[in-house]
């Protein structure tokens, strides 16, 4: 389990919260304990033992989308509130508090290796062996395999030989949800699967993923002894040496979506907009909010599951902010899962990738 850091969150704590206008579920709700000062008082309270766990706070500190809209305008460089709080978090279980809403999706990954229930689906695929082996995760399996199949159409396009493997879900929801050793028995198995694979590369289009595989799982002793690559910049790199060539696009006006994720932690806002340039009569317009100053789509954290009520007012609001005549692309399962509302067209860029290239 990681630390929480005491120094960080008193100073988050006692902070006058400049950030609160960018937090979506302080917005949303518009409830003071819920913004990122006040989750972080109730977590250092916590600590200091001045406040015992039950659900209400337990909601109150879950009521965060891991989004890090808050760090665009905090003073203080260090401070990840989102971590804070995952970590404070992690300590509920210890004095038997848990969120009821859970339980179902917990009992999920436990009995099948998923948060969404039996898998209907076989993720193994392509040729075992292969050096690059495409991940593509429980929510896209779940929940949009037709961009799982435009990823596989897109390396078979390439001429590249790839593999899936039956894979489990990364771990991160079991985190998410204050269940570390379930997430850490996911990520066991995955990395058993993943080096017996032989691969030398791994691709990922979910942000989740690639996060929890980069960063949580050297944290929870599970490092992955191979190159963990996120999927914008696998495939505009095939772009770039040739192996795909994009041809016309049937949409004529697009609107790029910054998943949280890969904006803010992964910093790889470039090269999804370099893959839109490549495309030939494509127009793209930028929604209000963009780049590293993305705003969430409801997605994060889960939230879809747990709190589906705020992820869709919080994806409703995000919606405003597009241009109303253009399609909507992002590159992650829960951000287009998310935005699906309201009638607007919203597609995976690998989806689009997949109907440009021949
Ligand atoms: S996240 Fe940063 S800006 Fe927001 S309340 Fe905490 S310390 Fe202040
Ligand atoms: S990470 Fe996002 S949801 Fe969480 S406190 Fe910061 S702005 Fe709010």
């Amino acid at each position: 389990m990681g630390e929480v850091n005491m120094e960080e969150l008193l100073n988050c704590a006692l902070c006058p919260n400049i950030c609160r206008c960018e937090c979506p579920v302080l917005q949303v709700s518009g409830r003071e304990a819920v913004a990122p000062s006040g989750k972080a008082r109730l977590a250092a309270m916590l600590q200091q033992n001045q406040l015992n766990w039950d659900e209400q706070v337990l909601e109150a500190v879950s009521n965060c989308l891991g989004c890090r809209g808050c760090t665009i305008y905090c003073p203080f460089a260090e401070l990840s509130l989102c971590d804070e709080l995952l970590n404070t978090r992690l300590t509920a279980r210890a004095s038997g508090v848990k969120l009821a809403v859970t339980d179902p999706y917990i009992s999920n990954l436990r009995s099948y290796g998923s948060p969404y229930g039996q898998k209907n689906w076989s993720s193994a695929a392509g040729e075992k062996g292969a050096e690059v082996l495409y991940f593509a995760g429980c929510t896209s399996q779940a929940n949009h395999p037709s961009a799982v199949e435009s990823a596989r159409n897109l390396l078979d396009k390439a001429g590249l030989s790839f593999q899936m493997i039956e894979e489990d879900c990364c771990g991160y929801p079991a985190e998410v949800w204050g269940d570390q050793e379930l997430a850490r028995q996911l990520a066991a198995e995955n990395r058993r699967k993943i080096i017996e694979s032989g691969a030398s590369t791994l691709v990922t289009n979910c942000p989740e993923c690639w996060l929890t595989f980069t960063n949580r799982y050297p944290l929870w002793g599970e490092e992955l002894p191979l190159e963990v690559i996120d999927g914008p910049t696998y495939f505009l790199k095939l772009m770039k040496n040739g192996y795909l060539k994009p041809g016309k696009s049937k949409f004529k006006k697009v609107s790029y979506h910054d998943p949280c994720i890969w904006a803010r932690a992964a910093k790889k806002v470039d090269q999804p907009r370099e893959i839109l340039s490549l495309i030939p009569g494509l127009s793209v317009e930028e929604p209000l909010s963009y780049g590293e100053c993305t705003r969430c789509c409801g997605g994060g954290s889960m939230f879809q599951l747990s709190f589906p009520e705020k992820a869709a007012a919080v994806a409703k609001r995000r919606l405003g902010e597009f241009p109303d005549q253009a399609t909507i692309l992002t590159a992650c399962p829960f951000c287009r899962e998310g935005l699906l509302q309201e009638g607007r067209q919203v597609f995976e860029l690998i989806e689009l990738l997949d109907s440009v290239c021949e």
